[in-house]
C-alpha cells in the first residue's frame, strides 16, 4: 500500500529529522508532526552547555525557523498529546479528543527523566534538566543559587556542575555509582574528568545514596545522603538518567522492553508503526557481546537523527538496515570528551597518548569497542572509520603514539 499520510508522535531530534528527511527523499503526502512543548523543534545539547551559560539564546536552539514548516508542508502542531494509537482504525486519538488518520506512524516519543525516589524530591528549588523551559528556571536560579547540589555524575550532572562551577558557585556531586559516567566510558576517563572538576573546585560524592531533601517553608534546603552527610543546598539538580516513553506503543500491543522493540529496518510487527529515536531498543552489530545482548537502546543526537534518515530513506522506497556507528559528546568545562563506539563494563582499556589530551581505545574479546576521546577529536574521527569499516587494529597499534590511525582508517 502507497503512503500518503504519515503522522509522527514526538518533536524531537528524531522526529523533527524523520520530516525534514521525508520531504528531502520527495515524499509528497500528507505530513504531521506533533508535539507536546509549545515552541517549534530545538535541539537539547546546548541546554546544559552553551544555553545555559547564557552563550545563546532561545531563537539560537531552533532546528529551524516557523518558515521551515510552512515551506515544506510539514503541519507542525505544538501543545499536542497523542493519548492513544488505534490500529486497526489507523488512527491516533489525541488528548483533546481529535483523531488523526494514517496510512504509516512514526513514534519519537523519546525519554522522560528518571524521578528522585526520596522525601522531598517535589519542593521548589529541586529541579531536572530536560527542556527549554527547564534550562530557562535554571538559568534563572544560578544567578541567586551559592550552594548547589548535583544529584547523579552522568552527562547532565557533569555539564550543570562545570557550568555552575565556571560562576565560582559551590558545587557537590552525589553520585551513586564509584566513579563519573560509570556507564559510559572506562575507568581512565572517568578518573581524568573527576580530576578536572574537581580542579575546578567541584566535590564529589561517590558510592553515596541520596535518603531526602529538607525542607523549609516549601523550598529544598538541603540533601541528607544514607552515609549520614547533610549538605545544605539552595539548589538542587537531578540528573538520574531516563526512561523510555513507550506507554503509548505498549498501550496499543506493541512489544516493549526498555524501549519500543523494533527491527533492523526500525519496523514494529505492525507493518504501518515505525519507531525511532531515544525510545526505541533495536539490533545492532555494535552492541555484540554486551551486557544486554546485540539489541541495544541509545540515548543520543547522533542515534535521533541517523534513525530519522534511514526510516525516511525506508518509507521512501530505498530501505536498508539502520547500521550508524555510536557516537556521543560532552562538553564540560574546557574539556570536550567524544565517544564512539559501545564499550561494555568489561571492555579492555588502551590509553593513548600524544600531545594534547587523550584517548583511551576499548577493546571486547580482542575487537576495537569504543573510544574515548579527551580534546582529540581527530582520534574520534579515525575510531568512528575504523568502527564503520570493522578494521582491525591491534592494541599495540592504538598504544602506539607513533602508529598513523587517520591512514588505516581511511585505506
Ligand atoms: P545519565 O548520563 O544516564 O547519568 C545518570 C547518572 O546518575 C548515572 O551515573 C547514574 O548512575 C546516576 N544515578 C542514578 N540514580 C542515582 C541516585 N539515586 N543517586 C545518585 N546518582 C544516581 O543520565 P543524565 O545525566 O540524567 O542525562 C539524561 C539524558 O540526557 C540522557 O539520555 C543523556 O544521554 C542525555 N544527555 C546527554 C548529554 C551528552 O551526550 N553530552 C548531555 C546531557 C544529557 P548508574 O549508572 O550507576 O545508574
Amino acid at each position: 500500500m502507497s503512503v500518503n499520510d504519515i503522522v509522527i508522535v514526538g518533536a524531537g531530534q528524531a522526529g523533527f529529522q524523520a520530516a525534514a528527511s521525508l520531504r528531502e527523499a520527495g515524499f509528497a503526502g500528507r505530513l504531521t508532526l506533533i508535539g507536546e512543548e509549545a515552541v517549534l523543534p530545538y535541539q537539547r545539547p546546548p541546554l546544559s552547555k552553551a544555553y545555559l551559560a547564557g552563550k545563546t539564546d532561545a531563537r539560537g536552539l531552533l532546528l529551524r525557523q516557523e518558515s521551515f514548516f510552512s515551506d515544506h508542508a510539514i503541519s507542525h502542531r505544538p501543545e499536542t498529546r497523542a493519548a492513544r494509537i488505534d490500529r486497526e482504525g489507523r488512527q491516533v486519538r489525541l488528548a483533546d479528543g481529535e483523531s488523526l488518520p494514517y496510512d504509516h506512524l512514526v513514534l519519537a516519543t523519546g525519554t522522560r527523566n528518571r524521578p528522585l525516589p526520596v522525601p522531598g524530591a517535589e519542593l521548589a528549588g529541586v529541579r531536572q534538566l530536560r527542556s527549554l523551559d527547564d534550562a530557562d528556571a535554571l538559568r534563572a536560579d544560578i544567578e541567586s543559587a551559592g550552594r548547589i547540589v548535583v544529584v547523579g555524575a552522568g552527562f547532565i550532572g557533569l555539564e550543570f556542575a562545570a557550568v555552575c562551577a565556571g560562576r565560582g558557585l559551590s558545587v557537590t556531586v552525589i553520585e551513586a555509582a564509584g566513579r563519573v559516567m560509570a556507564r559510559a566510558v572506562s575507568p581512565e576517563t572517568s578518573e581524568a574528568f573527576r580530576a578536572f572538576h574537581e580542579e575546578a573546585g567541584v566535590h564529589f560524592l561517590f558510592e553515596a545514596g541520596v535518603t531526602a531533601i529538607e525542607g523549609e517553608g516549601g523550598r529544598a534546603v538541603a540533601v541528607r545522603t544514607a552515609d549520614g552527610h547533610r549538605l545544605p543546598a539552595d539548589l538542587v539538580l537531578v540528573g538520574i538518567g531516563v526512561l523510555p516513553n513507550q506507554e503509548l506503543a505498549e498501550a496499543a500491543g506493541l512489544p516493549v522492553r526498555d524501549g519500543i522493540e523494533v527491527d533492523a529496518f526500525l519496523a514494529t510487527p505492525d507493518p504501518a508503526v515505525s519507531a525511532i529515536g531515544d525510545c526505541v531498543r533495536f539490533p545492532s552489530r555494535f552492541a555484540h557481546g554486551l551486557p544486554g545482548g546485540d539489541r541495544v537502546r541509545i540515548e543520543s543526537v547522533q542515534n535521533a537523527v541517523d534513525q530519522g534518515r534511514s526510516l525516511a530513506a525506508r518509507l521512501t522506497g530505498r530501505p536498508a538496515a539502520y547500521d550508524a556507528v555510536p557516537w556521543f559528546w560532552s562538553d564540560q568545562g574546557p574539556r570536550k570528551l567524544q565517544i564512539a563506539g559501545l564499550a561494555g563494563p568489561g571492555d579492555a582499556s588502551v590509553p593513548r597518548r600524544a600531545g594534547a589530551g587523550f584517548s583511551v581505545f576499548r577493546f571486547r574479546d580482542g575487537a576495537l569497542s569504543a573510544v574515548e576521546s579527551v580534546d582529540r577529536p581527530a582520534d574520534h574521527m579515525a575510531a568512528r572509520r575504523l568502527l564503520a569499516s570493522a578494521k582491525s587494529l591491534t592494541p599495540e597499534q592504538a598504544a602506539d603514539p607513533g602508529f598513523d590511525l587517520k591512514a588505516l582508517a581511511t585505506a
